[in-house]
């Protein structure tokens, strides 16, 4: 997608241990017109498969997930990373190794947001190990959801998680994909 691949040009920063930062318009602060954009994007790439509810992880993912739902007007559950009070017993959850903050989280999902009539589509902002989207895949599977695929803004494809995703028999859709950084610059894999 032209316009992120631009964004991401203009405005990333490429930080040690292979982290690109774009704090000014999807992790800190967002653009909304952007994310408007990425919304549109992925409707387009995901239509017409009869998609019943967006899933992704708090809090980066939100942004795009909400704008994905909005254009196909179906409603965005965020899996959460700490347990709630209002979160009663009934959750699916899957264990997940955060790449930047290096923790392990639980992530969890009330069971009442996610039935095994529900096909789901899987948002996020980044792919790094695939980690956060394996994840999402396990909650899915215990709910014995169709997933109908995963959709990722900005994958690092140099990094392992397309592959595992992909192995994991789930289709991928990737808006950004970057081959390396190289002095600090962003280089995309070509079409
Ligand atoms: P994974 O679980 O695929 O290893 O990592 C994906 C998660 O880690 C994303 O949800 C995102 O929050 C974070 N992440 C991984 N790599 C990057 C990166 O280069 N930049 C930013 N901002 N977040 C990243």
């Amino acid at each position: 997608m032209k316009l992120l691949e631009d964004r991401i040009k203009e405005d990333g920063i490429v930080l040690e241990g292979n982290v690109l930062k774009v704090n000014s318009f999807l992790n800190h602060q967002i653009d909304p017109d952007l994310m408007a954009a990425i919304g549109q994007e992925f409707a387009k790439l995901f239509k017409d498969q009869g998609i019943t509810r967006i899933l992704t992880v708090e809090s980066s993912g939100i942004a795009p997930a909400i704008m994905v739902g909005y254009a196909l007007h179906v409603p965005v559950v965020f899996a959460r990373k700490k347990k709630s009070s209002t979160l009663n017993e009934a959750v699916y959850s899957a264990e997940v190794f955060s790449y930047t903050k290096n923790v392990l989280n639980t992530i969890s999902v009330d069971q009442k947001f996610l039935t095994a009539s529900d096909k789901v589509l899987i948002i996020d902002d980044f792919l790094a190990n695939g980690q956060a989207v394996l994840g999402l895949i396990e909650i899915c599977r215990q709910a014995k959801a169709d997933i109908v695929g995963a959709g990722i803004v900005v994958e690092k494809s140099f990094q392992k998680g397309a592959d595992l995703i992909k192995k994991a028999g789930v289709h991928l859709e990737s808006l950004a994909r970057i081959e390396a950084f190289v002095d600090g610059q962003v280089k995309f894999v070509e079409e």
